[in-house]
């Protein structure tokens, strides 16, 4: 198998990718360099770590290096590094696909806008692909750790569509690089502008990068390469470093080599824990939500190390799923080298880094929000809905969690800035309950029927319309002692926010309709759970609402969308006894069933729902209409 030489398609969306990266990234080009550093890092990461278990795999060199080199006369650059390596299949894989989840859904996403698709991109990240940006062809040559040197491969393309590989020769195991330079890009070709470029981006990676040392070579009157060398970066773990000796910016760098992301961080924390488990904690919260922030089983967030060794990149016991846009790399001193994802599992000391990191991260958002604002609310427009399911997984943490939440109410503008302590803070004497609406949109819930009373007494109420609320609704029923309460479930109690004289006209206006209600509720049938006049409305003529424990409208709508069964509980309309269609109402007798109808058909599409029978409803309106035209 693979004796010869063959040439392959890249995947759809690699050709998509390198197009788009090559026009839009141009202006970044610098960053190849970074890229194929940060893989030839893993790889030695990977390789460190498979020979632990197998140490022939180290084939008696125990150095990791990564070297990076170039020849003025080939007009070539080139990274290369003593890792794992790739068998011909592997270089296949890993260099014409993108094995990504989401990859197609990415890039259906793309816009064509070169500076949009320049973030998108960064966030995707551009690793390996970034060398076509500076480069017409690349020519990479792989050995697999412990394998024989000729079971090398050569893999080369010019980016444009296909590759191809070939067997090939490597007497040391790990990967050479080789950039053939495009026209015009040989200030690239020196020595200096390299080390400039490995400095600003790669100084934060733990294995050495070696470049050759250069002299004068006076015939020449230009300087060469000599056979000496020296390490460029300062070649030791970033998060093992005292913090007052890493920069902001050096943190920003490593960020971008562990999260694979382009963009700068939005904040992070680092720490060395100390006590009954022992571990080094540099977490990070990105400025921005990956493209598979939905997929709650991709977890790659967080890296764990053992005493500086790289074990694994995806352990999903060190951070909870709600956190999982979290970043950065947790270096355990107790843990064991050999550790497996089932010892993981069982692992105290996870535990403890577990809650140990979470607390960190909660801390972290708090400090954010107290004290850079803007920032905190870029954090919760990317990644707010994502923290809201740990009010649901994190119990222990859920107080916490809540007073990080942000909502958008009816005494804020559109954005989500108002907290739960806010709203406490401004409740009104004898105001009892913190009141929220849930809906699909902000103007639906917005000019909800069910808010009229509580916009009459100035009462604040939370506009909800996330889709995951009403799930988190189910685990958030009080804040600082005080119930969350849906303005459309249960009968409305103000409390004592309704004055006496309010309470005495509510017992008078039931007593008075009582005859309608009844009657209303005998043409509705077993659409309605009951009928009953209500103060809550002052502008709609009536609205829906539903038990205290029912299951609201809007969940309803969401399961149902969602293509779950759901048994449909009819709810409760009540009756605006102030509204002049309602009191005209009381009179009418041959056309009550209809108007009966059209109240409760109303009351539904004011809440956003969807009528059963919408030929039905416009056939009732027209006839309406038809007859009011006929009385002028
Ligand atoms: P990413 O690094 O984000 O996974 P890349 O496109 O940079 O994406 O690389 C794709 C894959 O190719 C890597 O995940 C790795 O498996 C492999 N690879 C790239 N460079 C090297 C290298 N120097 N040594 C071994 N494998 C490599």
């Amino acid at each position: 198998m693979g004796a010869q030489k063959e040439t392959l398609g890249f995947q759809a969306e690699v050709k998509q990718l390198l197009h788009l990266m090559v026009h839009s990234l141009y202006s970044n080009k610098e960053i190849f360099l970074r890229e194929l550093v940060s893989n030839a890092s893993d790889a030695c990461d990977k390789l460190r770590f498979e020979a632990i278990a197998k140490p022939e795999l180290l084939e008696g060199g125990k150095d990791f290096v990564i070297r990076v080199g170039f020849d003025k006369a080939a007009r070539t650059i080139t990274v290369s590094d003593n890792g794992i390596g790739m068998t011909r299949e592997e270089a296949i894989q890993h260099l014409g696909t993108i094995a990504k989840s989401g990859t197609r859904e990415f890039f259906a996403q793309l816009t064509g806008d070169q500076q949009k698709d320049a973030q998108l991109i960064g966030q995707f990240g551009v690793g390996f692909y970034s060398s076509f940006i500076v480069a017409d062809r690349v020519t990479v040559i792989s050995r697999r750790a412990g394998l024989p040197a000729e079971s090398a491969v050569k893999w080369e393309s010019d980016g444009s569509g296909e590759f191809t590989v070939e067997p090939a020769s490597r007497a040391e195991r790990g990967t050479d690089v080789i950039l053939h330079l495009k026209e015009g890009e040989d200030e690239l070709l020196s020595r200096w502008k390299l080390t400039e470029i490995l400095k600003k981006y790669s100084d934060h990676i733990a294995t050495p990068i070696r470049m050759k040392k250069e002299r004068w070579d006076k015939d020449k009157n230009e300087f060469v390469p000599t056979d000496e060398e020296e390490t460029v970066n300062q070649a030791n773990a970033l998060w093992a470093r005292p913090k007052s000796e890493i920069t902001d910016e050096q943190y920003k760098e490593f960020y971008k080599h562990v999260a694979h992301d382009f963009g700068d961080p939005l904040a992070w924390t680092h720490n060395r824990v100390e006590g009954r488990t022992e571990y080094i904690q540099l977490l990070y919260i990105p400025a921005r939500a990956p493209f598979d922030i939905w997929d709650r089983h991709q977890r790659h967030g967080v890296k764990l190390y053992v005493r500086r060794v790289f074990i694994m990149d995806d352990a999903e016991q060190l951070m909870p799923a709600y956190l999982r846009f979290v970043r950065g790399v947790i270096d355990s001193n107790d843990l064991p080298l050999n550790v497996s994802r089932e010892i993981l599992q069982e692992s105290r000391d996870v535990k403890a880094i577990r809650e140990g990191s979470t607390k960190r991260v909660l801390g972290l958002l708090e400090e954010l929000a107290e004290t850079r604002q803007e920032d905190y609310a870029k954090f919760w427009a990317e990644f707010g809905q994502v923290l809201k399911e740990g009010i649901g997984e994190d119990s222990a943490n859920r107080e916490r969690i809540a007073k990080l939440l942000r909502f958008v109410s009816t005494a804020s503008e559109g954005k989500p800035t108002v907290s739960l302590a806010d709203y406490v803070a401004r409740m009104k004497t004898g105001q009892k309950a913190i009141y929220y609406v849930t809906a699909d949109t902000l103007e639906a819930a917005r000019s909800s029927p069910h808010l009229e009373v509580f916009r009459k007494k100035g009462v604040e109420v939370l506009l909800l319309t996330d889709r995951i609320d009403e799930w988190m609704l189910t685990f958030l029923t009080e804040f600082d002692g005080k119930p969350l309460t849906s303005v459309a479930k249960g009968d409305l109690d103000l409390g004592e926010l309704a004055d006496a004289a309010e309470k005495e006209q509510q017992q008078k206006v039931a007593d008075e309709y009582k005859d309608l209600v009844a009657k209303v509720k005998a043409a509705l049938g077993d659409r309605v759970k009951d009928v009953r006049v209500t103060l809550r409305l002052t502008d709609s003529p009536a609205c829906l609402v539903v038990d205290r424990d029912a299951m609201s409208g809007h969940l309803q709508r969401l399961l149902k969308a969602a293509g779950q069964k759901v048994a449909a509980t009819p709810p409760i309309l009540e009756l605006n006894p102030q509204h002049p269609l309602v009191q005209r109402l009381q009179f009418e007798e041959a056309k009550l069933a209809d108007w009966a109808q059209l109240l409760f058909e109303q009351a539904q599409l004011a809440e956003g729902g969807q009528l059963d029978d919408p030929a039905a409803f416009v056939r009732r309106v027209n006839e309406l209409l038809l007859d009011a035209a006929a009385k002028k």
